[in-house]
């Protein structure tokens, strides 16, 4: 280990890394376990955001680890079109928890990449190019995925993939129509689709979404809302593409988001939290999709995809939440966090919203409630003063999608740790002065 002291190692970070999305968070880790993350001098850390949203087993969980070693002692890498039998047994295992318009399954690592695959898989089968996403959207970094990403990142880097469109996001608590108060009536997406129709040039691809929009401020899509996209989407000849990078594996109380809304994908992204810390991501398909794809020559050739490292991590990443019933569990804790956080409101003028779905739960701050003008500002104030009292939580804050408290611990959070962190958010938002 080396005798750098902290000052030294930034001072390193400032000459030699590529600053890639704003400051860097202040504190240098140097290990991880379950719920809680360690800096350099052996202080934990709650981590209220399993990494970057994905380790959802907590850190470093020993199944994982396992399935590291035993990939080590056999096989990491293969020449892409050679398989193993584990890139098999986990198609298969998936197939086993997906419904019956999900049976195909191709193996990567991004989650960028799985939308780039899904776009590919869309654009060959219809014919056509043209992409819908929400504006407070994140599918990715790479071409497409980040040409409908509509969050963030698109000034500067020149023109987005020709017949990208955006959608209104439908946030009831920020109307995008300023046409409802609490209650989203789907107004938004018949205005949205209607304009999306005017742009047109009859050439349509994929509509994708988020169950729950989780760069776009925690927005949960309105009961109802999805099973009118795809009714939409199909009327004009789109496929729906979910992506539950965020939202598969059990985060919000049921093994996928698209559980809760009744409505069968035709793809699905999974990535994030299928890795749960490690760079696993898989686009699923019907096996009807699929043939036509391949009859017209799908190409999608990595130098990772069907990788044995990613294959082994993804099976026991799949049987540790199902063996565990961690789905099971994130809907009774994401029940306790979201009850501790409505009751942080009581007695915080700064949260003028609080939603979410299971263990992915958004506190939104605002300067009033009356005027919701986003509390920018408090609300760095709030995750670097949390931060200090020893819970790591995101703020997300795009232009126009408020300020919000990004929430989502691992799924095998105790509820003393929920408790823990909701007393530092409560002392945070109280030293912050409102
Ligand atoms: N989709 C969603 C919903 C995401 O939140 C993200 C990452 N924030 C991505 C796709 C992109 O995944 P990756 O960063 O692994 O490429």
């Amino acid at each position: 280990m080396s005798e750098r002291s902290d000052g030294a190692w930034w001072q390193l970070a400032d000459k030699h890394l590529i600053r890639y999305g704003g400051e860097f968070n202040p504190v240098l880790i140097e290990r991880a376990s379950g719920t809680r993350i360690y800096d350099r001098s052996g202080r934990s850390i709650l981590d209220f955001t399993s990494g970057q949203m994905c380790a959802i087993l907590g850190h470093n969980h020993p199944a994982v680890v396992a399935a590291m070693s035993e990939a080590s002692e056999n096989v990491l890498h293969l020449f892409s079109g050679m398989l193993t039998t584990d890139v098999i047994a986990f198609a298969e295992e998936l197939a086993g928890v997906l419904p019956a318009g999900l049976t195909k399954s191709i193996l990567l690592s991004t989650g960028s990449e799985s939308n780039e695959a899904a776009f590919r898989l869309a654009k060959l089968v219809t014919g056509g190019f043209e992409v819908v996403a929400f504006a407070g959207s994140w599918h990715g970094m790479t071409a497409a995925a980040s040409s409908s990403t509509y969050s963030a990142g698109h000034r500067g880097y020149g023109p987005a993939m020709p017949g990208t469109m955006a959608l209104p996001t439908p946030n009831s608590y920020r109307c995008p129509i300023q046409h409802c108060s609490s209650k989203c009536d789907l107004a938004c997406l018949d205005a949205g689709m209607s304009i999306v129709d005017a742009q047109s040039v009859g050439q349509p691809a994929a509509i994708i979404a988020e169950p729950v929009l989780s760069a776009g401020g925690i927005v949960v899509l309105p009961e109802g809302y999805l099973a009118r996209l795809r009714d939409l989407a199909h009327e004009r000849g789109y496929l729906l593409i979910l992506d539950e990078a965020q939202t598969g594996l059990g985060r919000l109380g049921s093994m996928f988001g698209f559980e809760l809304h009744d409505v069968v994908p035709d793809i699905l992204t999974l990535s994030k939290t299928l890795g749960a810390g490690l760079p696993v991501a898989s686009t699923i398909t019907s096996s009807e999709i699929e043939e036509q794809a391949a009859g017209r020559g799908f190409l999608h050739f990595t130098s990772h995809v069907s990788d044995p490292l990613a294959a082994r991590v993804a099976r026991v990443v799949l049987s540790t939440v199902i063996n565990e019933g961690l789905s099971k569990r994130a809907k009774r804790l994401g029940e306790r966090l979201r009850h501790g956080l409505v009751a942080l409101q009581e007695s915080h003028e700064m949260i003028g919203d609080v939603r979410g779905v299971g263990l992915l739960q958004g506190v939104e701050l605002v300067k009033d409630r009356h005027s919701k003008q986003p509390a920018e500002h408090e609300g760095e104030l709030v995750t670097q003063r949390c931060l200090e009292l020893g819970l790591n939580l995101n703020i997300v804050k795009f232009k126009g999608m408020g300020s919000v408290l990004r929430i989502a611990p691992p799924l095998t959070v105790s509820e003393a740790e929920i408790d823990e962190a909701l007393g530092i958010l409560d002392e945070a938002l109280t030293s912050t002065g409102r």
